[in-house]
C-alpha cells in the first residue's frame, strides 16, 4: 500500500498543474471548425494583452526573445490558451528579422541551434508558424533542417503561414510526419474593420466548403475590435472555433475521408457521368 501513495501525491500535483487534458477530437461531420492564430505578439504589452485575453481559444504566436513574450505567454498558457513560436524566416526583401532570425546562408549548425534556443524562449510552445520567411521556405535544404528539429521535439506542430505560393514547407513537414496545416485565410492585410470583417466571413464560407479553414491575424486594434465582438457569436454562423491542435486533427480526418471518397467506385461514376 505505501507504494501507491506517492504515485497517488504526483497524480494529484500534475493534476493541479497541468493544462486540462485535450478535448476529444469531434467527427468530421460534426461542425465546421475555424481556428484563429494571433502573431507578431511579444514586443508590445498593452496589445499583447488584449489579444491573449481575447474570449475563445485564439491561439498567439510570440516572436523569440522579445520584451514581454514570456509574461504574455504564460498568462497565455494560464488562459488555456495555444502558444506558438512565430519563428523569423528570411524574407525576399530583405527585411530585418530582429533576434532568432533563420537565413539562407547559414551552416546547418547554427540554423538548427538558433531554432532550439528560439524554441526554449517560449514558455508553453506547443506548435511553431512561420515569420515572413518568403524567401526561405522555397528552399528545400533549411526547410528540412527546420523541420528535423520539429520532429525532435515530438509533441510540436508546425504551420506555414505561406507568405509565397511557392512554400514547399508544409509538404517537407508531411514527408517527414510532423503533425502541420498551412493558413487559408489572413485576417488583417487591410487594417480596416469592414475588410477584417470581409475576411473572417471569408474563412467562414471555407469552413463551410471544405470542414476547416486556418486563419491568422495581427494584435492590431482593428483586428482586435472586429474579433472582440464577433468570436462570442460565431457559432451562429454555423461554425465552431477551436485550438489549432484540434483543427488540424480534424483537417487530418477530412482529407482521409476526401481521399477515401475519391476511391469508391460511386465517385468515379459521378466523375464520369459528368463528360
Ligand atoms: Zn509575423
Amino acid at each position: 500500500m505505501h507504494r501507491v501513495w506517492p504515485l497517488i501525491a504526483v497524480s494529484l500535483f500534475v493534476g493541479a498543474t497541468a493544462a486540462p487534458a485535450a478535448p476529444p477530437v469531434p467527427s468530421v461531420d460534426a461542425a465546421p471548425a475555424i481556428a484563429i492564430i494571433i502573431d507578431d505578439v511579444g514586443d508590445n504589452l498593452s496589445a499583447g494583452r488584449r489579444a491573449v485575453e481575447l474570449p475563445a481559444p485564439v491561439a498567439l504566436a510570440f516572436l523569440p526573445h522579445t520584451r514581454f513574450a514570456r509574461p504574455l505567454a504564460e498568462r497565455a498558457h494560464a488562459l488555456h490558451k495555444e502558444v506558438l513560436l512565430h519563428l523569423p524566416l528570411e524574407s525576399v526583401d530583405g527585411r530585418p528579422l530582429g533576434p532568432g532570425g533563420l537565413y539562407r546562408d547559414m551552416p546547418q549548425r547554427d540554423f538548427q541551434r538558433i531554432l532550439q534556443t528560439n524554441i526554449a524562449a517560449v514558455p508553453h510552445v506547443q506548435g511553431i508558424n512561420t515569420h515572413m520567411g518568403s524567401l526561405l521556405t522555397r528552399y528545400r535544404r533549411p526547410m528540412e533542417w527546420l523541420i528535423d528539429v520539429v520532429y525532435g521535439y515530438s509533441n510540436l506542430y508546425f504551420i506555414d503561414s505561406r507568405t509565397t505560393a511557392q512554400s514547399i514547407a508544409l509538404n517537407v513537414a508531411r514527408e517527414i510526419g510532423v503533425k502541420s496545416m498551412e493558413r487559408h485565410v489572413f485576417l488583417d492585410n487591410v487594417q480596416h474593420a469592414a475588410a477584417i470583417a470581409d475576411q473572417l466571413d471569408l474563412a467562414i464560407a471555407r469552413a463551410h466548403e471544405q470542414g476547416v479553414a486556418l486563419v491568422i491575424g495581427h494584435p492590431y486594434p482593428a483586428t482586435l475590435a472586429v474579433l472582440e465582438g464577433r468570436l462570442p457569436h460565431l457559432h451562429e454562423s454555423g461554425v465552431r472555433l477551436v485550438p489549432v491542435s484540434q483543427l488540424i486533427a480534424i483537417d487530418q480526418q477530412w482529407r482521409a475521408k476526401q481521399w477515401r471518397l475519391s476511391l469508391s467506385p460511386w465517385h468515379r461514376d459521378a466523375k464520369n457521368s459528368k463528360r
